[in-house]
């Protein structure tokens, strides 16, 4: 087959902010660089829609803010598990090295007299946010997708989904201590073939893993790919348990288009005076029965209270009032989320609209060192799928934005100052073997069923030993169907994804029984409170990495 073997100085997997950001510095420092995304640059990734902005504190400034408080906030957000250096180093970079960075690039944030419009959000007590109008993500990403398509140093594969790399370790069938990545294999979805790719080094931006449960504000990319196949290669995972979810997600179950299944209702509509009720007729807030705040309070917080309610109750979904708000304000100020209501046949100046909690951000990932390097040598993680101590149990809002460009130009610069592994091994190409052709979507579909809907029902907001146990047994008999089925049949993307959710739910499941005590978004009911035993990160790794 033709372009078998894709050879690059370096391998970028993924688009977002992470890997666009990677790509960029590599390619200017004279590297050249492969850039794999599994569907179309630019818009299929969470990054593009980023709506609120990006956390920095530039000094000085006059709101006596400082990277102190910056810091604190953070750390009172991680609820004590954030690496206190990391975040000390974020907050005195982020304006520097995130917000100058992309001003060099052509960004222009908003302004106002001649000064940053910055925005608060939930958790910070001042103005901290950089943002363009609700679209930050958007234009960020419209920018660098012009930078990556004419920079000479960048070839773009657009839908390559990559499905395993390729280690040392994993070759030899052992652990030595010293493994080194020397690229990865890519499945091309358009000729549907696998290609091989070798190169110096490999950087992991493959973003969230929302498509885990059922109900999710990501994009359909985000299957955890990056999550899976550095679980696979023996990296330990950190702090998977933390799932962030989002109270407010339209709920449509008829709806075909996954955008419209994952539209937010901004939780700027709960701040007007939005509430949340259990039936379209009822006038009360159930989330007072849990909080003071009623639906004011944490996403965390109003999260559980629906998920408790609807299990109670036997409910799908809750209600978001909204008409208790002024009618211009609702059509001007949440003009996004009033027309696309609309659009789905609810007048939100009128009646409430159906909405449920969805997973939005995962605060775990791959464990990686200050400069997002692994101990994989070759190996760096970037982005949603890292963990770098920033966020401990949950990131504070607009954070991770900018982690991910401070990170790719960590990760780029510590590259650059290594010398080439003198190590080097001929790779195999990828071997297609007896696998017979599949076409069959109605099992590939079943198994996407059965793990979504597990992880929603038994591994969701709140937590039990019955109930994740019950989970780990479901995923495990479906991991052993999987592994047949992959050795079995020719690979297609929908499978290559079942397979990822199915090792990352897995993950998922064993942080959250290891950690028996509840904090920030991982509840536990036979353990509700935050006992201080479990101040460590929860490390999950898979030892025989030749299975
Ligand atoms: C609706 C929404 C709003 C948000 N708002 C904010 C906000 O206001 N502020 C903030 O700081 N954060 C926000 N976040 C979180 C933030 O957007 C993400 O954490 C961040 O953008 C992640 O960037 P990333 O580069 O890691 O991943 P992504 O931007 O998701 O990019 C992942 C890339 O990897 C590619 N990919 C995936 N798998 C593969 C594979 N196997 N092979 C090849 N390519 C692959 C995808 O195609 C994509 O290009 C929001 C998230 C969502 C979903």
């Amino acid at each position: 087959m033709p372009n078998d073997l894709i050879k690059a100085d370096c391998g970028v997997i993924g688009a977002g902010l992470a890997g666009a950001a990677v790509a960029l510095e590599l390619a200017d420092a004279g590297k050249k660089v492969a850039l794999f995304i599994k569907n179309k640059l630019t818009e299929d990734c969470s990054s593009y829609l980023l709506a609120g902005g990006l956390t920095a504190v530039k000094i000085p400034n006059f709101t006596n803010d400082s990277f102190d408080l910056h810091v604190k906030e953070t750390l009172a957000a991680g609820k004590g598990l954030n690496d206190e250096k990391i975040v000390k180093y974020c907050a005195e970079h982020f304006y520097s090295d995130v917000i100058e960075w992309l001003i060099k690039r052509g960004i222009k944030f908003d302004l106002q007299d001649g000064e940053f419009d910055l925005h608060r959000e939930g958790g910070h007590s001042k103005n901290r946010i950089f943002h363009i109008k609700d679209t930050t993500g958007k234009t960020i990403m419209e920018t660098l997708r012009n930078l990556i398509i004419n920079h000479p140093n960048i070839t773009i594969y657009e839908n390559h989904m990559v499905i395993d790399l390729i280690t040392k370790d994993k070759l030899q069938e052992k652990k030595s201590g010293n493994d080194i990545c020397f690229g990865f294999y890519v499945y091309d979805i358009t000729n549907d073939y696998v290609k091989t790719v070798e190169c110096e080094a490999t950087f992991v931006a493959t973003g969230g893993l929302g498509k885990t449960f059922l109900y999710t504000s990501n994009p359909d990319v985000a299957t955890g790919d990056g999550f899976a196949m550095c679980y696979r290669r023996g990296l330990p995972l950190a702090n998977m348990e933390f799932i962030q979810f989002h109270p407010t997600v339209f709920y449509d179950p008829s709806a075909t288009n996954e955008t419209e299944r994952r539209f937010l209702l901004t939780e700027a509509l709960r701040g007007a005076g939005a509430i949340l009720k259990l039936s379209m007729n009822s006038s009360e807030d159930f989330v007072l029965k849990y909080d003071p705040m009623g639906s004011k309070a944490t996403r965390d917080v109003v999260s559980r209270a629906e998920d408790i309610e609807m299990r109670k109750n036997g409910l799908s979904h809750v209600w978001l009032d909204c008409t208790k708000i002024d009618k211009e304000r609702l059509k001007n100020d949440f003009k996004n989320s009033y027309e696309f209501c609309k659009k789905h046949g609810y007048d939100i100046t009128k009646e409430p609209v159906p909405v449920v909690y969805a997973e939005h951000y995962s605060n775990g990932g791959v464990l990686v060192g200050k400069n997002s390097e692994t101990e994989i040598n070759g190996c760096y993680v970037l982005g949603e799928t890292s963990y770098t101590g920033l966020h401990g149990a949950t990131r504070l809002a607009s954070n991770s934005g900018p982690e991910c460009i401070l990170f790719a130009e960590l990760a780029a610069k510590h590259f650059l100052s290594q010398t080439k592994s003198p190590e080097s091994i001929k790779i195999p190409l990828w071997r297609t073997g007896s696998a017979k052709e599949s076409r069959d979507k109605i099992t590939v579909g079943y198994y996407w069923e059965v793990v979504r809907r597990t992880m929603n029902a038994l591994c969701g907001m709140s937590r039990s030993k019955e109930r994740l146990v019950a989970a780990l047994d479901i995923i495990k008999s479906l991991e052993k169907s999987i592994k047949e089925y992959y050795w079995s049949y020719k690979v297609t993307k929908d499978f290559l994804e079942v397979r990822n959710i199915v090792e990352v739910a897995h993950v998922i499941i064993e942080s959250a029984l290891l950690r028996e005590e509840s904090r920030a978004c991982h509840f536990r009911e036979d353990f509700p409170k935050e006992n201080n035993k479990y101040l460590n990160l929860t490390l999950v790794q898979k030892l025989n990495i030749g299975s």
